[in-house]
């Protein structure tokens, strides 16, 4: 049963709900867009913003965030820890109703009570609009013409495309894409700066960490994280072949796919699996390659001989039930990079091949893959400019090989380097890395995708 307002009509700023409110908008407030000597906007202005943005048109969570920072200049935007509280209390109380919508996102539309509520409160909504005006020209301020034309230009294109329902993912990624380029080349006309990591929030999140070594550009790479919407889906195997004879790629397939969303080559979906005890183990896997149009999503596993996930591909049929959970969020790399290092084993080689194929154009990329042998070499499409190595290894956990090879590799500045393997293996490349070649912790990103001994075990390294 709903809590709706005994008379909504004439209700103003309620300043009471379900959550803390203060401690929300004072670390919303801390995070993004403090206005000086006060918060950006408190709740129940939130709420009423949000009002008039759906009583224009009904929008879900990410166009709302969107139309709130585009309303703002990009000087504020919500995250999605307040905005959904906040329009679930809007849903609750009665002032807007949530539909199902294109891509199984509720898109949320104003009730006649919500109208009443917002004509109630008109004249507090004109000024926080006009509020958003006066903030919102950050980045414009002192803009040239021609530039603040350039943007609208953008983001209309953006709207176009985006406000279509079901926006295809080749789109989505084709346009990230662009405007990662888009960034990357006004960047580097930028001249040098050193930004402090920021602090990680609950939705989206750029930073931008501090670079140490000598002889690097002076900018720095961005890293973006976005949480995605965390769902199980029960899928059904469509495909399960030898890619090489240590690789099993496993297609999936299901309407349960809908609003699967990947954005970088370092995401990974849960996969749950019989545990061989009568319980369900989970492990990590790449999405390497998603087609929404077909709804099939392909995962490539390196077999070994333990382990449940691997049992589960060496068994699994066209016609088995596959169950998968997230990706719960992307790291998006991005910022000025020139050149590229992808360095792994074959636990590695999914995320290393599809970033290797969704490379743009003319990109210096170095790979160095261990593999046990040459028939475990996979071939990439891909408009990049790629110099592949491959070191054949008997030990999955002995780094010299890879280390050994990586000697010749040069390392200019703008070069990001993306590493995972056995975690002692990457322990070991990072160090080497970071001591002998005195590269950048900035442009490093090193993870253990399994360490050996342990089951469903994967190691951080602090940056
Ligand atoms: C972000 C991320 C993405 C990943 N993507 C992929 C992917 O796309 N494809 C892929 O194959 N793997 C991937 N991995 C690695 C995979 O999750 C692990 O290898 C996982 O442990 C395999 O599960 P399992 O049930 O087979 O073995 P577990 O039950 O986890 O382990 C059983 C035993 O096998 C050992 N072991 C685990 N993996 C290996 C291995 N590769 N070689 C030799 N011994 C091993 C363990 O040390 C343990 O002793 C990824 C890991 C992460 C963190």
């Amino acid at each position: 049963m709903r809590n709706r307002p005994k008379s909504g009509g004439d209700r103003k700023f309620p300043r009471t709900g379900p959550w803390p409110e203060r401690r929300h908008h004072d670390e919303e407030a801390g995070r993004r867009g403090r206005r000086r000597g006060g918060r950006m906007l408190d709740y129940g202005e939130l709420r009423l913003l949000i009002l008039s943005i759906i009583s224009e048109r009904p929008s879900h969570g990410y166009e709302l965030i969107k139309s709130v920072e585009d309303m703002f200049g990009g000087s504020y935007t919500p995250s999605p820890g307040v905005l959904y509280p906040t329009l679930a209390w809007l849903d609750d109380i009665g002032y807007a109703v949530a539909e199902a919508s294109e891509g199984n996102r509720k898109s949320y539309r104003i009730t006649a009570e919500g109208e009443a509520y917002l004509a109630a409160n008109r004249t507090t909504v004109e000024a926080l609009r006009a509020r958003g005006g006066q903030d919102g020209d950050g980045v414009r301020r002192g803009a040239p013409l021609a530039v603040a034309e350039a943007m609208d230009g953008l983001k209309a294109a953006l709207r176009g495309q985006l406000r279509r329902p079901g926006v295809p993912q080749a789109a989505v990624e084709r346009i990230v894409a662009i405007l990662h380029d888009a960034a990357r080349r006004i960047a580097d006309d930028e001249p040098p700066e050193t930004v402090t990591p920021s602090n990680p929030t609950n939705g989206k999140e750029t930073m931008s960490a501090p670079n140490t070594a000598a002889g690097q550009t002076g900018l720095l790479p961005k890293i973006e994280r976005i949480r995605h919407e965390l769902r199980r889906r029960q899928l059904t195997v469509l495909s399960a072949v030898s890619l090489t004879p240590n690789m099993i790629r496993i297609t999936l397939g299901g309407d349960e796919l809908e609003g699967f969303t990947s954005l970088s080559a370092g995401d990974h979906v849960k996969l749950f699996v019989p545990d061989g005890q009568g319980g369900t183990a989970m492990r990590d896997y790449t999405p390497r390659h998603y087609d929404p149009h077909n709804r099939t999503l392909v995962l490539d596993f390196a077999v070994h001989e333990a382990g449940p996930a691997t049992q589960w591909a060496l068994g699994v049929r066209p016609g088995d039930p596959a169950q998968i959970g997230g990706p719960r969020g992307s790291q998006v790399i991005g910022g000025p990079i020139r050149a590229w290092v992808l360095i792994g084993d074959e636990t590695a080689l999914p995320a290393i091949g599809r970033r290797i194929e969704e490379m743009e154009a003319g990109v210096p990329v170095t790979s160095i893959v261990a593999v046990p042998g040459t028939q475990d070499e996979q071939t990439f499409e891909t408009a990049a400019a790629l110099t592949a190595h491959w070191v054949h290894r008997t030990d999955a956990t002995d780094a010299a090989a890879i280390i050994e090879r990586l000697r010749d590799v040069p390392l200019e500045p703008g070069t990001f380097v993306w590493l995972a393997a056995e975690g002692s293996v990457a322990k070991a490349i990072r160090a080497y890395l970071v001591g002998e070649r005195n590269h950048p912790l900035a442009w490093l990103r090193a993870s253990g995708y399994w360490v050996k001994g342990k089951a469903d075990t994967t190691e951080k390294f602090e940056d």
